[in-house]
């Protein structure tokens, strides 16, 4: 049976971390600041935004929410993105996605600061990430390695396995197991043989978005399984992309859904920001 990696207990750990150094921060009187934007009424954002919001507070990081409607227009957007950019009490901005159609994310993204973009989408922190030399990690990969870290586990020299190839998660993910020595493949949905590629893998990560697209059979035994999924099954529980129950019997570590990649990322936001305000006070070098 699979250790399971608790990203709930890790997500904590990093939590706490960051309330510490938000309270000595705050005691030199700086207080760390999040505007969280949100267009239109999707149910989904709502609730992740509300999340982040209450994530913030816990750590004592001050946030504001700006919520306009889905009818408002690029231009008032990045208006309002660049206000943010200019003031001194926000250190990061983020705009939850999506947004509606008639708004290019693209355009949007590239007019946050790249020192406030908190979710390190901005084409510049992008870049910055191809070439190692980072401030910020996308929340989603760089929870993921902390959850591998804090397992015990090293990637050098293993085979690493991604599927899946967004610009959030997939792309950055293969980049940071790259970055520590790790041999990575990414599969995508043209991807043949994906079984057997997947079949190798010492590190298998999962961020497709089809329930139980990971059965047993595409798993190395004792092979490190992350699932970065986020779906609901037929009774509308929470599921991710590793059929769960059959992989545990084969994997030497998994983590589940929920309570694996998912806290993490939400804990990754409060440390980047935290770090935004650390490199913006000049207390961190870049
Ligand atoms: P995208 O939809 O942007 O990407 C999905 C990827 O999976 C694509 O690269 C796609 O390939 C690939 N894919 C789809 N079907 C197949 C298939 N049959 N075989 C192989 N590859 C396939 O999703 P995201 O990257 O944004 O998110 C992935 C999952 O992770 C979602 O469930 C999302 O909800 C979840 N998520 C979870 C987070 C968390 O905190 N836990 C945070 C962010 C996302 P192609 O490029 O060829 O289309």
């Amino acid at each position: 049976m699979a250790v399971i990696i608790d990203g709930k207990a890790v997500a904590d750990r990093v939590r706490s971390e960051v309330a510490m150094e938000v309270q000595q921060l705050k005691s030199r009187g700086i207080t760390p600041g999040l505007a969280v934007i949100i267009v239109g009424d999707d149910p989904a954002s709502r609730v992740y935004v509300d999340n982040k919001k209450k994530d913030c507070a816990r750590v004592g990081i001050y946030s504001e929410e700006f919520a306009l409607p889905a009818d408002t227009d690029q231009e008032q957007l990045i208006a309002l993105v660049t206000s943010l950019n200019n003031r001194s009490d926000i250190n990061g901005i983020l705009c939850q996605l999506p947004l509606p159609s008639h708004i290019d994310e693209n355009a949007v993204i590239s007019a946050i600061s790249p020192a406030k973009d908190v979710d390190a989408f901005h084409p510049s922190n992008v870049g910055n990430i191809m070439i190692g030399k980072y401030s910020f990690l996308p929340c989603t990969p760089a929870g993921v390695m902390e959850l591998i870290h804090s397992a015990g586990i090293s990637v050098e020299g293993k085979r690493c396995v991604v599927i899946g190839r967004s610009n959030i998660v997939g792309k950055p993910m293969a980049m940071l197991l790259l970055h520590e020595n790790g041999t990575v493949t990414i599969c995508h949905s043209r991807t043949k043989d994906l079984k057997e590629i997947c079949a190798e893998a010492d590190i298998l990560i999962a961020a497709v978005g089809r329930l139980k697209f990971v059965t047993a059979d595409m798993v190395k035994p004792g092979a490190v399984v992350i699932d970065v999924g986020i779906n609901r099954d037929e009774n509308g529980k929470l599921c991710g992309d590793v059929d769960f129950y059959k992989v545990e019997k084969v994997a030497g570590y998994i983590t589940p859904v929920p309570g694996g990649v998912g806290p993490m990322t939400r804990a990754m936001l409060l440390k980047n920001t935290l770090t935004a305000a650390k490199l913006q006070n000049a207390l961190l070098m870049e």
